[in-house]
């Protein structure tokens, strides 16, 4: 028989399926009557976001647009070296739309900072961030959260889109790291 892959790490951050398809559910209904008929425009921060935003989506029952842009702020280490660097830019306007920018996770908040101001500087009406996650321990600079899922203790998380070394995004809920570990 083979060990199976899908098996949860031996941190203190435990989130399983159930969990967070309640929380992206009921995020999803607090968006759609949020935003009522305004053009709303989610954008998704690849890679970690992407299973997050294909789950949330499919909980905003109203028409949306969307797109993707990729950042990248972490080497191939599980600590922050704090350089953002834009590595997939957007393919549409924000001009006359509400953008909803989707993250997996806000750590120090240096990512988000950096995308909360390219964003504003390309004319959208507005911007507002959701995330799966949030470590407000770990904050360097505080930003806005407006939507957010689960607040989490500092422990290194993977799974349902988060990575360790662009491995175990396939895994269906977040799990974590013991501290001070690089690897389950
Ligand atoms: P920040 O700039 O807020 O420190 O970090 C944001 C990015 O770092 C996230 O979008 C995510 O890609 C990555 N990150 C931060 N904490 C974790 C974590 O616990 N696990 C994983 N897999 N990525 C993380």
């Amino acid at each position: 028989m083979n060990a199976p892959f899908f098996t949860p790490g031996p941190g203190p951050v435990q989130l399983d399926r159930d969990a967070i398809a309640e929380q992206v559910t009921a995020l999803g209904a607090r968006i759609a009557e949020d935003y009522g008929d305004e053009p709303l425009h989610l954008i998704c921060v690849l890679n970690g976001a992407f299973v997050f935003m294909a789950d949330l989506v499919r909980a905003i029952d109203r028409p949306v647009t969307m797109d993707f842009l990729s950042v990248s702020s972490y080497g191939s280490r599980t600590e922050s070296s704090g350089e953002v660097r834009l590595v997939k830019d957007l393919d549409q306007s924000l001009k006359g739309k509400h953008v909803l920018l989707v993250e997996d996770i806000v750590d120090t908040g240096l990512t988000m900072q950096y995308l909360l101001g390219y964003l504003e500087g390309r004319g959208p009406l507005s911007v507002r961030v959701v995330a799966l996650l949030s470590k407000p321990s770990r904050r360097v600079v505080e930003v806005p959260v407006h939507y957010l899922a689960f607040e989490i203790e500092d422990a290194y998380v993977y799974g349902y889109g988060l990575d360790i070394d662009h491995r175990y995004r396939n895994m269906p809920f977040v799990t974590s790291l013991r501290p001070g570990d690089t690897e389950p």
